[in-house]
């Protein structure tokens, strides 16, 4: 990334941004339809699918678990959208069994798409989209389906086309292993052919001047230019490795760090083991004591970086990231850093047993 700038309306530019949106639909075994990135964080991208395939007003239904899904509702809210959502304890997953329900009692088909967060970062949560599109299947309704994959796209399995997905979106910052500052979009047929009559106010997000420009080669707007240099190489990386591979070094990773957790006597946020996160582990301190001072001694003592609890989960949960660009020796030194840091805040452990229960599971026999 750390290159010399290229002019983005050079002859030359059209071989990056070429390279970048034939290989981007891999990550999500996408064969239909088109990728596209824009700069933008994860937060922009929620704006991006609901402007260009919906009418000003229209409904939606969402379901609500968790930090990112409340923002994501907030979003489709603050710009017009009549937004019905299905409200879950935050640690649960998304439930096909309501979707379905509340699909079925929409008879005159109102709602046009609904809106799920794969993973849900504030609790350490993966939803199963292949089932949420199952039973939208089974309720026979028409809406859309618009998957926030932010915590997941390049790190977890995600099957565009099988799980009939419309919209997908993340950010740069995540599995893509870059700084912050790009957004990725991936869209369906069906949503691509919502364009041209959608009606919703949109400018920035247009995909019409986006599309156009991109089948040149070129963006309608300046590109993050040293961003896109990453995104290519993040891009050979990952299917390099293959995103089978991809995802079942986050279930290893994963599967280390709750083993860790356990050793501890601590437990997830998530509120069953099948639905705990291969990207992230959401950790509840016991009552009586304080997440945020766990994060901040790791920050201050150990030069350690742990999620914080958000909103409601603000002072009883510590998030641990394993996803991206990390490994098991790098991980391990993160589950060092939590158990003196858990210690240093008087939670009483055991140090060393969280490591050695990851590593059990991380060494190479
Ligand atoms: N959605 C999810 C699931 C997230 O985890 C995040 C951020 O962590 C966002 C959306 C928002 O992304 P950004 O902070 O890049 O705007």
């Amino acid at each position: 990334m750390h290159r010399a700038q290229v002019d983005h309306r050079s002859s030359a530019f059209p071989e990056l941004t070429r390279s970048i949106l034939a290989r981007l639909p891999q990550v999500v075994n996408q064969t239909q339809g088109e990728a596209f990135v824009f700069p933008a964080s994860g937060s922009g991208m929620w704006e991006a699918p609901l402007v260009n395939t919906l009418d000003p007003g229209a409904r939606l239904l969402a379901v609500r678990f968790g930090q990112f899904s409340h923002l994501y509702i907030q979003a489709a809210r603050a710009l017009g959208y009549q937004t019905d959502v299905i409200e879950l304890p935050w640690g649960e997953a998304a439930s096909p069994e309501r979707i379905e329900e509340a699909l079925r009692n929409d008879t005159a088909h109102e709602i046009q798409a609904v809106l799920v967060v794969h993973n849900e970062t504030a609790t350490g949560v993966t939803s199963n989209i292949g089932a949420v599109r199952a039973a939208m299947n089974r309720a026979g309704h028409p809406a859309m389906l618009f998957v926030d994959g932010v915590s997941s796209i390049a790190s977890l399995d995600f099957q565009f086309d099988a799980w009939g997905v419309d919209m997908a979106i993340t950010g740069s910052q995540k599995g893509f292993m870059l700084p912050p500052g790009l957004g990725m979009l991936y869209v369906s047929p069906k949503a691509l052919a919502r364009l041209a009559d959608a009606r919703s106010p949109r400018s920035y997000f247009d995909l019409r001047p986006m599309r156009d420009q991109n089948s040149r080669g070129y963006f309608p707007s300046t590109p993050a230019i040293s961003l896109l240099f990453g995104l290519d190489e993040a891009l050979t990386m990952l299917l390099e490795e293959g995103m089978a591979n991809v995802a079942a070094r986050h279930r290893r990773l994963a599967t280390g760090v709750r083993a860790a957790v356990g050793a501890w006597g601590l437990s997830q946020c998530a509120l069953r083991p099948e639905i705990a996160s291969d990207s992230l582990t959401a950790v509840v301190v016991p009552a009586g004591h304080d997440a945020a001072r766990v994060i901040d001694i790791a920050f201050r003592q150990y030069d350690l970086s742990l999620g914080a609890g958000l909103s409601e989960l603000a002072g009883t949960v510590f998030r641990i990231g394993h996803l991206g660009d990390t490994n098991s020796l790098t991980l391990a030194g993160a589950l060092a850093g939590v158990e003196m840091s858990l210690l240093d805040s008087g939670i009483d452990i055991q140090l060393g047993s969280g490591v050695g229960a990851a590593l059990h599971h991380w060494r190479v026999a």
